[in-house]
């Protein structure tokens, strides 16, 4: 794992020990003697995680933090403080600025590694997923853009796994009511227990009474359901070499004991944040591929759905010399509604359409927005006979009766279609769509409100 890390200090030879040891392990090492200049590092280049100073002078670390991480351009960037004081409010208060980790003075190795592994690999994850949103569409861009802090981490669903009754309580009365904390005993039947829970966090000692807690942790990481949920080990001095292992597993935090209640809450809300924060990302992810696939003001699939559709239909009926028609419909004099009556009432006639057109259409063909007042109807297996039948009902479903659209009268609306079939070995779905097209425009010259049929 590479990455290219940050180090803030106004002193050098802090910045030189800490570069040192970085690049002893293959990091890319960048350096800032200042707050105002980390941020301005941090908005022009590629940065996967800072190490930031507490005591500067002018800007110190909390500060420089708090615009890091309020700003949408840098607000992902983890950022792990260093800090001369061992003080639990100083931590806390670190935590608190935005800090997604912090390390104090003098650095220790296993833990500068530990921790910069393991917030490198999360946002690998993130940047992942906040690239694909930001292809997709620019509303799922301002939704991502929504930063980590700005999500909240109250009322934590959380499973403490804890052999020992006494620990275990004690865990669960320094966390009960900003969260909801289910307790564990017996680890045998964790990954069962954790399936049905819906947790958004699991604290796992490493103290299990004859079950490797490791292999818990593992078995939560290959489980399908609970591959990203995050997991915090609870250990003492002696088990230090188990962490390292853990963290490879894909452990996200530790908390050595003797605990600090402030640090365990600080920690727990860390992770409950960023969980909460990727579960956002994904969801804004599968409405943005929603989005790119459906047509907002009708509903029905968009065009750019119909072309892959129609592409893969064609060539499935091809290889098995099947029937499909192509419907192309256009609603006549459709300028005048808009023309007369605005914009807005054309939007409604637009959507009565739709709807009247899904209604006449069977459950087996695809009904899409081709553009404008245009619209698209796939009908697999389908001779002539039938499509004339189906495009038939369909012209009658709009002309039969008038469009309510909130104004004094029904509005009468028609549609002229025109239909094509898959006839020869050279078809493509560009020329069936122009064939289909051209009887479209036969029926408009043709006098419109009428269905004509390429091979009529
Ligand atoms: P024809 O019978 O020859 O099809 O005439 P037409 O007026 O329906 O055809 P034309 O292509 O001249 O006009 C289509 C109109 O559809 C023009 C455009 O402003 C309108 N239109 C396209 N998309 C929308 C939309 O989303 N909402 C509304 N209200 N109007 C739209
Ligand atoms: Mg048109
Ligand atoms: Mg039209």
């Amino acid at each position: 794992m590479t990455a290219r890390v940050l180090i803030v200090d106004d002193i050098p030879t802090n910045v030189k020990l800490l570069e040192a040891r970085l690049m002893a392990e293959y990091f890319e090492v960048v350096t800032a003697a200042s707050g105002p200049q980390a941020i301005e590092i941090c908005r022009t280049q590629d940065i996967d995680i800072v190490l930031l100073d507490v005591m500067m002078p002018d800007m110190d670390g909390f500060e420089c933090c708090r615009i890091l991480k309020g700003s949408a351009r840098t607000s992902h960037i983890p950022v792990v403080m260093i800090t001369a004081l061992d003080q639990p409010s100083d931590k806390v208060r670190g935590l608190e600025s935005g800090a997604d980790d912090f390390l104090t003075k003098p650095v220790d190795d296993m833990q500068l590694l530990a921790r910069v592994k393991s917030l490198i690999r999360l946002k690998v994850l993130t940047d992942e997923l906040r690239a694909r949103a930001k292809t997709s569409h620019q509303l799922a861009l301002e939704h991502a853009a929504r930063s980590v802090e700005e999500t909240d981490s109250e009322q934590g669903r959380i499973l403490v796994i804890e052999g020992e009754a006494v620990r275990a309580e004690r865990l669960r009365s320094y966390l009960q009511g900003k969260h909801n904390v289910d307790v564990l005993t017996t680890p045998s039947d964790a990954v069962f227990q954790i399936s049905g829970g819906d947790y958004e966090v699991v604290l796992v000692s490493m103290d299990l009474d004859g079950f490797d807690p490791l292999r818990v942790c593992s078995q939560i990481r290959t489980a399908d359901q609970t591959r990203s949920l995050p997991i915090i080990l609870i250990a003492d001095e002696k088990d230090r070499p188990q962490i390292v292992r853990g963290l490879d597993l894909g452990v996200n935090d530790f908390i050595m004991r003797p605990l600090e209640r402030y640090e365990l809450s600080a920690r727990v809300k860390t992770q409950i944040r960023r969980y909460r924060y990727t579960v956002e990302l994904r969801e804004s992810l599968s409405s943005t591929m929603q989005m790119a696939v459906i047509d907002e003001l009708t509903g029905l699939y968009n065009r750019r759905y119909f072309e892959r559709h129609l592409s893969i239909s064609l060539t499935k009926a091809k290889e098995q010399d099947r029937e499909m028609a192509v419907m192309l419909l256009d609603i006549d004099y459709f300028k005048s509604v808009n023309d007369t009556y605005g914009h807005d009432v054309g939007d409604v006639v637009l959507k009565e359409f739709a709807l009247r057109l899904q209604r006449n259409i069977r459950g087996v063909d695809l009904a899409c927005r081709f553009g404008g007042e245009e619209f698209v109807v796939l009908m697999p297996d389908t001779d002539t006979r039938q499509a004339l039948h189906v495009a038939e009902r369909v012209r009658l479903a709009m002309a039969q009766y008038g469009f309510k659209v909130g104004i004094e009268k029904p509005l009468d609306i028609t549609v002229s279609v025109g239909l094509a079939f898959n006839e020869f070995e050279t078809d493509t779905p560009e020329s069936l769509i122009k064939r289909a097209d051209l009887a479209l425009y036969a029926a408009k010259r043709a006098g419109r409100n009428r269905v004509v049929s390429e091979a009529a």
